[in-house]
């Protein structure tokens, strides 16, 4: 299936991802970061974690957290805690 336009504006944008590194996105302000750190609670399957930023998150207590892989596809963190190996990139 090509991408639909959220999925674009997800994915779009950042550089080459580098190998154990995360792409991160602020869904607030659209913010782009490339390759950084990833968090070990991040599915290994994740490219692209979309978090609000520290500007975006101000007031908001514990801000939702998605995860998409490098299309921009989303990635079900509640599956992968279950159940990685049923997921593309699962052990
Ligand atoms: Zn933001």
């Amino acid at each position: 299936m090509p991408p639909t336009r959220a999925e674009k504006r997800i994915a779009g944008g950042f550089k080459p991802l580098h190998a154990g590194k995360v792409h991160l996105f602020c869904r607030g302000c659209g913010r782009k970061q490339s390759n950084m750190e990833r968090a070990e609670y991040d599915p290994s399957a994740a490219a692209i974690v979309d978090i609000l930023c520290p500007k975006c998150s101000v007031g908001t207590k514990d801000p939702e957290v998605f995860y998409y892989d490098l299309q921009g596809k989303d990635i079900d963190a509640a599956r992968w805690k279950k159940d990685p190996a049923s997921m593309p990139g699962g052990e």
